[in-house]
């Protein structure tokens, strides 16, 4: 049946996150006629609600570069952030001004000649054999079709795969549970010192899973005072003396969150709820309702419990429910948590990635990690295997439930949208089909857009080693008592065995 189109492009892209915003941006600047929609009223998604983690790996190489990387530059050069600060666990920290990278992104897309359609939301794919032609949106101006030459998914759901009748997964392979959600909120009025000087008493446990490893702790404490933002993971026994005073009851054990780079300011991560599904309506509401009910709670315990926080203020709710992990679409290649600890550099590596496996249980409390190495993104983990033209980028990549866990945060996940966007545009300039545009010429031109696919990788980063520690490959046991049974099943041979280890977000 054939459609009349109210709008066509050459490149589409559905959902305005960092995989969006950049996915676009490539295609533009490569030269395609490109349009964004988006449902909400602003750009960045998630990432306008978060510090970037995983710019660095565990040996503090920066992984990720390219147009992350010039978001970065402009955002320090306008005074609206500062550098990424290293983390043995994360990488990195990226705090900046969440309004900031919101405007800026909106101007890169102007400047790009991006087309940008806001409160669009997406709701339906049009589909002609393995061809996706367009997209169904609704807006106050009435529903529309686009037409397009390639579609790229970055609506962090799969939602164009799954109505386009695309083959997806969703959460665990046993359960299909996904990573429990969080609402994040920014806490101002906090006074730095105080809370450093906790961080650096052992009686409260900063980061309890650096137990092990007194010499990364030491390293890496060292260093607060001069940190504009760090991450945080621990006062575990605070929060278990709240609880047993009757003070708190939510489903969180530690003190999760960011010291942003603001002085006064604290990103709290860690309002919870398990068993969302994130593409069910009624699920999602609920979990909304449940999740804004622990905001409170949460604020009179850092005002009663936490030093540095006696005088704190509830500054601002994400817009937006963070969801960590939802359908994945399923691609050429689906890439694994074996080839991510591995660091595995694949032959078609577009970007990469060094974020540690960071798995916010779906089930039972806190997060299960695995250390990684350095590793890359194939490029057939970003175009659906059921189709000629539908790519994705960011959480709805083709990977499994433990590699989502690292390849999910920020940077990476911006540089597989700079790599979806250029192949895209590649293919329209040239009349081909993605498949067709040489692997080899797409890597030249991502290397020369600055973007990082081990070219330039480098050696360890000796000196941040020395400075801020480093953490094993095979992290060391460590068992709070308090997670569910074994989650993981049968995705690690070697490492079957559950362990609570610190997070990031
Ligand atoms: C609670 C939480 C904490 C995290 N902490 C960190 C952290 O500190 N640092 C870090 O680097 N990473 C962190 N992550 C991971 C990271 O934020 C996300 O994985 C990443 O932002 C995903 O980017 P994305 O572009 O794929 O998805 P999103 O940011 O979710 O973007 C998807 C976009 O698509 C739009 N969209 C969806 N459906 C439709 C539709 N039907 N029509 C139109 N538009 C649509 C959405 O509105 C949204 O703007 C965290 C994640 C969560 C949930």
């Amino acid at each position: 049946m054939s459609v009349n189109f109210d709008y066509k492009t050459q490149v589409l892209v559905v959902g305005a996150g960092s995989a969006g915003v950049t996915a676009a941006l490539a295609a533009a600047r490569n030269g395609a006629t490109t349009l964004l929609i988006e449902r909400s009223g602003f750009l960045g998604g998630i990432s306008a609600t978060l510090p970037w983690l995983g710019f660095h790996d565990r040996e503090y190489r920066q992984v990720v570069k390219g147009l992350a990387q010039e978001f970065v530059r402009d955002l320090v050069a306008d005074g609206d952030a500062v550098d990424p600060c290293l983390d043995p666990k994360c990488g990195s920290t990226f705090s900046f001004n969440f309004h900031a990278w919101k405007i800026m992104a909106m101007r890169k897309m102007e400047e790009a000649g991006v087309k940008v359609l806001l409160h669009a939301v997406y709701v339906d794919t049009l589909r002609e054999n393995d061809r996706i032609t367009g997209v169904v949106i609704e807006t106050k101006t009435g529903r529309q079709n686009i037409g397009a030459d390639v579609v790229i998914d970055c609506s962090g759901d799969g939602d164009v795969a799954a109505r386009g009748g695309l083959t997806w997964e969703k959460g665990r392979t046993k359960d299909g549970l996904v990573q429990s959600p969080t609402l994040v909120f920014r806490i101002g009025g906090v006074n730095r010192q105080e809370l450093v000087n906790a961080c650096k008493d052992p009686a409260y446990n900063y980061r309890e899973w650096l137990d092990p490893y007194p010499d990364v702790r030491e390293r890496f404490v060292a260093n607060l005072d001069d940190l504009p933002s760090f991450i945080f993971g621990g006062f575990a026994d605070l929060m278990q003396q709240a609880r047993d005073a009757g003070e708190l009851d939510v489903p969180q054990s530690r003190v999760v969150g960011v010291k942003l780079h603001e002085e006064d300011e604290f990103m709290a991560v860690m309002t919870r709820v398990l068993g969302l599904d994130p593409t069910n309506v009624d699920n999602m509401s609920n979990a909304f309702s449940s999740l804004y009910k622990q905001v409170t709670p949460i604020m009179n315990f850092f005002r009663k419990w936490v030093p540095g926080f006696s005088q704190c203020v509830l500054r601002e709710i994400a817009p937006i429910m963070g969801v960590r992990e939802s359908r994945r679409i399923i691609g050429d290649y689906i890439l694994t948590g074996e080839d991510v600890i591995a660091g595995t550099e694949f032959e078609d590596a577009v970007s990469m990635g060094g974020y540690h496996i960071d798995i916010h249980r779906p089930s039972g409390s806190w997060v299960e990690s695995y250390n990684v190495q350095a590793y890359t993104i194939p490029l057939r983990s970003l175009i659906s295997k059921d189709a000629e033209n539908l790519l994705m980028a960011g959480k709805c990549i083709s990977a499994t439930h433990e590699a989502i866990g690292s390849t999910r945060v920020i940077p990476i996940c911006m540089g597989q949208a700079q790599a979806v966007g250029t192949v895209s545009a590649m293919a329209v300039n040239k009349n081909k089909s993605v498949r067709d545009i040489s692997v080899h010429d797409l890597q030249n031109t991502l290397i020369d857009q600055g973007a990082e696919i081990g070219q330039s990788l480098g050696e360890p980063n000796l000196e941040a080693i020395e400075k801020y520690g480093q953490l094993p490959l095979e992290d060391a046991e460590k068992t709070s008592g308090e997670g569910d049974p074994v989650t993981s099943g049968a995705w690690l041979s070697s490492k079957r065995e559950e362990r609570e280890v610190g997070s990031g977000d």
